[in-house]
């Protein structure tokens, strides 16, 4: 005959017993991207589709001694972004732009937010001004990042002398693990800011973000193609020429002694606000697709036309 503790007792696990079972027999598996190494277990994958109900969560993780992963478009290819048998939050509904301060240049925007609605948001309310602010740099090789896991990774642009992201990092708010919101700059919680830019998520949920924007300035690309050796004193000599960004796009080619060695060297020197924009030259959808095939099937082919693409491109002037 059991004792009334045990009874209790079991009538408590059985009670507690379908959310137990359900947590892991559900079997939630998210994983990054593009190198898909990382699939991970999760507790539940949840979805804030306002801050508050971003705050909510962690409250509510909290109370219950819950860990939790954040992630925002699941780019980083070392798993980060997940923990196995957390609440994993995906932040990308949290995407709007709180506030743009067309005088000083620094917007606000949510954490989930990524590059080409900030870009166009910007862009669109400042379709009438003669001088117009952008942002100083962010990724290359693809658009879709969230600003939260940018600034998480303290993420680098082509900016040839620029910091990192930081650099551009005005103040941010962080919620913690008790649910509450904290400023940080570089003048209030200071150590905070410090760690939580390039803190992959360790130091609380980054809520918003407020850039500093710079000036667009007017650039013209130069061309060659150079070898990997010769990079460092070209590097240099552009960056003493003022050239404000630049990249290196190195053959891919594994069967040829030009491998990781000979590449397409581009950079962009500010130019007269007056000169025409002339881009005429840009590779449609149909071409990406083409050469993403050459890729895994003519590597030689692959590099050889997307170095003549850019060769034609020498000389063509772009906005910021
Ligand atoms: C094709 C490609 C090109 C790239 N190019 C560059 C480049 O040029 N320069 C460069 O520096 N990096 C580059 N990267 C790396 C990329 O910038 C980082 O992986 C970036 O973090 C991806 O952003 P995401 O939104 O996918 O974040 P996720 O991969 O989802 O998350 C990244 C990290 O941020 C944390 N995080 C996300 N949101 C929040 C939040 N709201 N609060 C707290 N923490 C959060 C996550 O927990 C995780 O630790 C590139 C990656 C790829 C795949």
């Amino acid at each position: 005959m059991p004792t009334r503790r045990e009874f209790i007792r079991t009538a408590a696990l059985f009670a507690l017993a379908p959310r137990i079972l359900a947590a892991s027999e559900r079997k939630i598996w998210v994983n990054d991207v593009h190198s898909q190494l990382n699939r991970t277990r999760i507790r539940e994958l949840l979805r804030p589709r306002t801050r508050d109900e971003f705050v909510e969560i962690v409250r509510s993780a909290s109370r219950q001694g819950l860990p939790i992963s954040v992630s925002g478009c699941r780019h980083s290819m070392g798993a980060q972004q997940f923990a196995t048998d957390s609440l994993c939050i995906d932040t990308r509904s949290l995407d709007r732009v709180i506030s743009f301060d067309q005088e000083s240049g620094l917007i606000e925007a949510e954490a989930g937010i990524q590059w080409p609605k900030l870009i166009h948001t910007y862009l669109d309310a400042q379709a009438h001004r003669e001088k117009q602010w952008g942002i100083a740099q962010k990724q290359t090789g693809a658009d879709t990042f969230t600003l939260g896991g940018s600034l998480s990774s303290n993420v680098h642009g082509r900016g040839l002398a620029m910091k990192p992201l930081i650099s551009n990092i005005e103040s941010f708010t962080l919620i913690n693990v008790d649910g509450k919101s904290i400023r940080c700059s570089r003048h209030e919680n200071n150590e905070l800011f410090r760690l939580a830019i390039g803190g992959y998520g360790l130091f609380g949920l980054i809520d918003t973000v407020t850039l500093r924007l710079v000036p667009r300035q007017k650039l013209r690309r130069v061309v060659e193609i150079v070898h990997a050796n010769d990079l460092p004193r070209r590097f240099e000599e552009r960056i003493a020429q003022k050239f404000l960004y630049g990249d290196f796009q190195f053959s891919v080619d594994e069967k040829s002694s030009d491998f990781l060695q000979r590449g397409v060297f581009s950079c962009y020197e500010p130019i007269d606000e007056h000169e025409p924009i002339v881009a005429k030259r840009e590779l449609r959808d149909d071409d990406w697709l083409d050469l993403l095939r050459l890729a895994y099937t003519d590597r030689e082919k692959a590099f050889k036309r997307y170095s003549d693409y850019y060769l034609s491109t020498n000389g063509q002037t772009y906005w910021s």
